[in-house]
């Protein structure tokens, strides 16, 4: 399963400091008791930023891997929130889908550009939806956007903040700022402890 791992350092300066290296779990979560053979189990790497490494751990009894994704990344998206965010703000601020992944997307045809665009909006207005009903002391006023979450924190940038404010909730919450399910997943999770993690993110 994913873990949060609590740092304010952009992916660029993750990288840059293998900030990986400081990452700790003293203690088995399914575990803390102890005695199931609980211990670090290596890295795995990430393609984007490149050079980006992930820190696990192991819990021999659970048959359980956990990995500690920095607040910067997104889960099981490549590449950074911030990215995400960079790409939802500018269709948030042009007057159609099609017209702003014809500006971000040079690359691909419209179709492929259209669902690579609605991979990221999607699950993340999903997410700030779940958001406004889980934390309303902090999000009631709010609409399911970036700007008006931004507005609410007073924030530049809201995603790598959310994994802060919607820690205890990041296990529902739909990637690519939590560590649940996808929107419209059959998947049924009772237990948060059984979902698998990748080695490294689809595209
Ligand atoms: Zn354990």
């Amino acid at each position: 399963m994913q873990l949060r791992f609590a740092t304010d350092l952009s992916a660029e300066e993750y990288v840059r400091r293998e900030a990986w290296k400081e990452a700790k779990l003293d203690s088995c979560p399914i575990h803390p008791e102890g005695g199931c053979g609980f211990g670090k189990n290596g890295t795995y790497s990430r393609k984007y930023p490149e050079g980006t490494k992930i820190a696990r751990w192991y819990c021999s009894i659970g048959h359980q891997t956990f990995s500690f994704l920095p607040d910067c990344l997104s889960a099981r998206l490549p590449g950074a929130l911030k990215e995400v965010e960079n790409v939802i703000e500018k269709v948030e601020k042009s007057p159609s889908q099609e017209d702003a992944v014809e500006r971000i997307r040079l690359d691909i045809f419209l179709p492929g550009a259209l669902r690579w665009v609605r991979r990221r909006i999607l699950p993340i207005r999903s997410a700030l939806t779940m958001l406004i009903g889980l934390i309303p002391s902090m999000f009631s006023a709010c609409d399911p956007t970036l700007s008006s979450f931004r507005c609410a924190l007073c924030v530049t940038h809201v995603l790598p903040e959310l994994r802060q404010h919607a820690g205890p909730f990041l296990h529902i919450l739909p990637p690519p700022l939590g560590f649940g399910s996808r929107p419209g997943s059959k998947k049924i999770k009772n237990n948060p402890f059984q979902h698998k993690t990748g080695t490294d993110p689809p595209l």
